[in-house]
């Protein structure tokens, strides 16, 4: 009912994270509110109400891409009393600890990814819809050099595709 390889594949590095993460991913089904618990306490946040019930939604169901307001709407519908001002607020404590990894397709949308391993995504224009690429798929053939005084500390690649007509 317990599943720590979740939780602790959450604050792994990412590269060390995969296969942990889909060993322990299935369980966290089994138990949700004590994991959500555990895993608030792991990364030093406190397990307040509205936390719990929000990450309960987020990380119940495996791994997923949500806007704020997509979980406003899912958090209304599970009957969360929650405003839309607290979600923006604890997606982007979530994302701060590494529970969430924040995905800004253009301007206006933002999206936040459940799954925190190092993965590309496909952006499915017309639909709003974020699909995983597997790490492996993508190579960057050629980087530019970081300025001086930087390093590059990761790179997300969003191929933007639509239906065919
Ligand atoms: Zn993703």
């Amino acid at each position: 009912m317990q599943s720590p390889p979740t939780i602790v594949s959450k604050l792994l590095p990412q590269s060390a994270s995969q296969d942990m993460r889909s060993l322990g991913r299935g369980e966290l089904t089994g138990c949700p509110w004590h994991d959500v618990k555990a895993m608030l306490r792991d990364v030093g946040l406190r397990p307040t109400r509205q936390r719990m019930a929000l990450g309960w939604i987020l990380f119940a169901k495996g791994d997923r891409h949500l806007t704020a307001e997509m979980l406003y709407e899912e958090a209304s519908n599970a009957k969360v009393p929650v405003s839309l001002a607290t979600i923006y607020n604890t997606l982007h404590q979530f994302t701060d600890v590494g529970l969430l990894r924040q995905i800004a397709v253009d301007g206006s949308k933002t999206y936040f990814d459940t799954n925190v391993s190092e993965h590309h995504h496909f952006f499915v224009e017309g639909e709003n819809a974020l699909v995983d690429i597997p790490n492996a798929d993508v190579s960057v053939d050629r980087m530019p050099l970081a300025p001086e005084g930087y390093e590059v500390a990761r790179v997300d690649v969003i191929v933007r595709v639509k239906r065919k007509t």
